[in-house]
């Protein structure tokens, strides 16, 4: 386990941690991030708009870009941190073993994978799985804003702290965050429900019960 990793872990626990100077990676590029050109209208035009993108540093070592996958008129959106070592591979999301627990919660709530739509706060894998860095997530951020724009779901979960946190801009823990819906800071109609990564559920399968509390919720407000 990478220090970012376990870092992760305890944050993800809820237990508050003494911050720590990380080390900055160099970045290709320090412009701001973009808005979302008028001409793209669909999650195919956001691809074309995102191209081969190298606007931050995590392009360097990545082997695919991880744009989402699913319905594109979901329900129910989910929203995790960023690429892992299979899904880097695969250029789709959570397909490794948290990827294969994602699934079981997903069946679990009623639904099929095709049903709802998949995707990360940063489209290319941090090296070693460490946690994206601010200006990683602001650069990728807009790509994200603009998908959730065009799928428009009813519910989105937010996988794991780092979620949690670009979604709602706060820097609560996830013990503040998770069981009840939040909102979406630049969208506040938009329902939102904090939940844990289902890779720390791996880790730790006590907290199983938990994220199932939380998807009750989701189903209920989705009348499932
Ligand atoms: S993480 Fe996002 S902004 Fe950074 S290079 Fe990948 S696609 Fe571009």
């Amino acid at each position: 386990m990478t220090v970012n990793e376990y870092w992760s872990l305890w944050e993800e626990s809820g237990v508050e941690l003494q911050p720590v100077k990380r080390k900055k990676p160099k970045t290709t590029r320090t412009a701001k991030p973009e808005t979302v050109p008028s001409s793209v209208k669909t999650l195919e035009g956001v691809q074309k708009w995102l191209g081969s993108c190298t606007r931050c540093g995590l392009c360097r070592e990545r082997n695919e870009i991880v744009f989402g996958s699913g319905n594109p008129k979901a329900r129910l959106m989910f929203v995790g941190e960023g690429p892992g070592a299979d899904e880097d591979k695969q250029g789709l999301p959570f397909v490794g073993r948290a990827g294969q627990l994602l699934n079981k919660i997903i069946e679990a709530m009623g639904l099929t994978r095709e049903e709802v739509y998949i995707a990360n706060i940063v489209k290319c894998r941090p090296p070693s799985n460490r946690v994206p860095e601010p200006d990683e997530i602001s650069q990728c951020l807009p790509f994200l804003k603009a998908q959730i724009d065009l799928v428009s779901p009813e519910v989105v979960v937010a996988l794991g702290l780092t979620a949690a946190r670009a979604l709602t801009e706060t820097d609560h823990n996830m013990a503040n965050l998770r069981g009840q819906f939040q909102t979406i800071a630049w969208k506040k109609e938009l329902t939102l429900m904090p939940t844990y990564h289902p890779a720390y559920l791996l880790r730790n399968p006590s907290a199983k019960k938990i994220v199932w509390e939380d998807m009750k919720l989701v189903k209920d407000r989705l009348g499932l």
